[in-house]
Parts: C-alpha cells; structure tokens; sequence
C-alpha cells in the first residue's frame, strides 16, 4: 500500500504552525487510540499512520527532509531502522494534557510519570486512611468522644525512616540506572513504566534495616480519642490531620479519615436539624383536648397542649427541641410531634355504652362522600 502524505495524514498545510500540527496530532490520537478502538485494525493503523506523521512533521529538521526528500529522505536519517518515537514521547503529556486516561493507559497504566516521580526531590506524601465508625443516635446529636483502634504506617524508629542500617545508604538502582522509569517495548511503541527494581524511586537502600526491611515505616496498632461534634450526620466524615499512614520516604504523614454511621434511633428520626416522632393519644382526647408530658431528645419531659379536635396524623411541634446545628451547637432544630389517635379496640361494658349513646347524638352518614384528595394535603 502507497504511504499517504503525512500533511494529508495530519490533515495540515505545509506551512502549518508546530501549534496546528500538534493540534492535528492531538485529535487524531485520540480518536483512533487503541484502547479507545479495541480490536478495530484500521485504527490502530490510523493511529500508526497518524504517529509517524506527526513524528516527522514536529521535528523541524525532519520536516525539512521530508519536505525536500519525500519518504525516502525521512527514511535514510533513520538509517532504515524504522522510527524512533521519541519527540512524540517527549510531547506526549503536552499533546494529551487533561487527557490523563488516555495517557496513563499508552504508558502502561499511570505506573510513572504522571502519578508521579518528581519523586526523589518532592517526597511523597504517606497516604490517608479511613476508619468507619457507628455511633447510637443520641452521641450523633449531643456529641461525644470515641476511643478508637487502627492500624497504621509510622516511621521505623531504629533506622528513623531512611529504610538503611546505621553507617548504609542508598545507591543509584542498578536496573534503572537512578532514573526511575525502564521503557519495554509494547507493539510499535516503547512504553515508560515505573522500575520494578526501586518502585521509581531511583535509589535501593545499600544494607536494608532489619526492623523494617528497608521500608522506613512499620505498622503500629494506635489508640486515639476522636472528637464527635454535636449534630453531626450519617455519612460525614472526621478528618484527623497526620494521623494517617508515614511516608516511607520523609514525606508528610497522610491524614485519617472517620466516616460516620449513624445507628437509627428507636422513637426518633432526623431531617436535617428537626427531629420527628409519633405520639399515640386517645380518642377522647383527640377530641377533648388534652396537656401531655412527652418525652424529649434529652431525656427531659415537655408539655405537649393537643388542642380540642385534633385530627389522626395532626403534627404538631416543640420548638428548639431538635437537634443542635453542627458547629453551632447553641442553636437547635425543633420536634415534630406526629399524633396518632387510637381507635378503642376493647371496650368495657360502661364504655360501650358510652359510645353507643354517643353514636345515636352523633348519627354519622350511611352514605358518607369521598374526602377531596386536596383535602388532604
Ligand atoms: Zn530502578
Ligand atoms: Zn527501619
């Protein structure tokens, strides 16, 4: 098969700008990227197609011969050795930018340089951990204070965190020679990926620490006292700064995270800064009217006045008998009282015939109409 034009693979000018051509390229790439087009040899083709042109037409001197030469020109600076990628790799982060899954997948999925071997200068940070924590209903809302139990990375004492026995050091890493990144060929492209040898660090410790294996941080069982603030809801999360996992290499400590699992309460259930319940009264009551005494969140007794008439599901409300706001623990929400009117299932002797007398003063419908749904909410 004849060889396209690289200007017409690219679909650029000849005076095309190195901007328009890297533009072209980016496009192109990711279009017809192979991991976007699994399977698909045509693409794949494009792709290659599309890889070459771009490596030919974003070297200036390249471009050059080629524009002068033709193939064959481009061919002979290679010395027939097929092409090397490596403007391509060079702009590769710069062509695909915010296109970090395309990337990391081309290079072997994120194992170098976008997660990051800035390594050996910028230490890492140690990474953060998480801890799911249960608190009853009532601690949720007046807070309290939780003694809990992990596990976690600290710096290993004997060696202080370098990972090396006293008087060792580290040394360049052999398979890598201190870069941190081997290339392997993959395909038609070689790919970067982290040294398996010093994990991308660069270096291997000399003489390992025999407290840690080299590692420069053991994993300790630690107690601490967590803080739970008044109000707090299911699904939060406590961030306790530097109490997560050491760095293995100096870096900062990485935090812990508590996240909060509220167990339901038996009586009550939240919304927000309110909390509702269900208060069952008698009829009489309902209809009489009535002083209660119901129990609060706080344990406390609260007048609850059921006005004369009220009607199943009525709600009625405690101000300032909710919850208290998170972080503002002097404000709280208010109670909503659901009323639920008890029908007398078992009646005494006396009762009944209370009742029925009522029944004929009262003469309810034979034929009662259907309640309007508007009525109802
Ligand atoms: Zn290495
Ligand atoms: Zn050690």
């Amino acid at each position: 098969m004849a060889k396209r034009d690289y200007y017409e693979v690219l679909g650029v000018s000849k005076d095309a700008s190195a901007d328009e051509v890297k533009k072209a390229y980016r496009k192109l790439a990711i279009k017809y990227h192979p991991d976007k087009n699994q399977g698909d040899k045509s693409a794949e083709e494009k792709f290659k197609e599309g890889t070459e042109a771009y490596e030919v037409l974003s070297d200036a001197k390249k471009k050059q011969v080629y524009d002068q030469y033709g193939f064959a020109g481009v061919e002979g600076m290679t010395g027939g050795q097929g092409h090397d990628y490596s403007t391509v790799y060079r702009d590769f982060e710069d062509i695909f930018g915010d296109f970090g899954g395309i990337f990391d997948s081309f290079f072997g999925g994120g194992g170098g340089r976008r997660s990051g071997h800035s390594g050996r200068s910028a230490q890492p940070r140690g990474s953060d951990l998480r801890y799911n924590l249960n608190i009853p209903f009532k601690d949720a809302v007046f807070g309290t204070k939780v003694q809990i139990t992990y596990n976690r990375h600290i710096e290993c004492s004997p060696c202080n965190g370098t990972g090396a026995e006293s008087g060792g050091g580290r040394k360049m890493c052999p398979t890598c020679g201190g870069s941190g990144q081997v290339r392997r060929s993959s395909g038609f492209f070689s790919i970067a990926s982290a040294c398996p040898t010093c994990n991308g660090d660069g270096y291997v410790i000399e003489n390992p620490c025999k407290s840690c294996r080299g590692a420069g941080v053991v994993q300790k069982s630690q107690k601490i006292k967590v803080t739970i603030p008044a109000g707090i809801e299911s699904g939060k999360r406590i961030n306790i700064p530097g109490q997560g996992n050491a760095s293995p290499n100096g870096g900062l400590t990485g935090d812990l995270y508590v996240y909060i699992t509220v167990t339901p309460h038996k009586y009550f259930e939240r919304d927000g800064a309110d909390v509702y319940c269900v208060i069952p009264i008698s009829m009489t009551q309902a209809s009489l009217g009535s002083d209660l005494m119901v129990k609060t969140l706080d344990d406390k007794k609260a007048k609850l006045k059921i006005p004369a008439g009220t009607q199943n599901d009525k709600i009625l409300r405690l101000r300032g008998e909710g919850i208290p706001y998170l972080h503002n623990a002097g404000r709280r929400g208010d109670m909503y009282i659901k009323i639920r009117v008890n029908i007398p299932v078992k009646l005494s002797g006396k009762a009944k015939s209370l009742l029925k007398e009522l029944s004929e003063l009262e003469k309810g419908s034979d034929n009662p109409e259907p309640i309007p749904l508007s009525e109802l909410r």
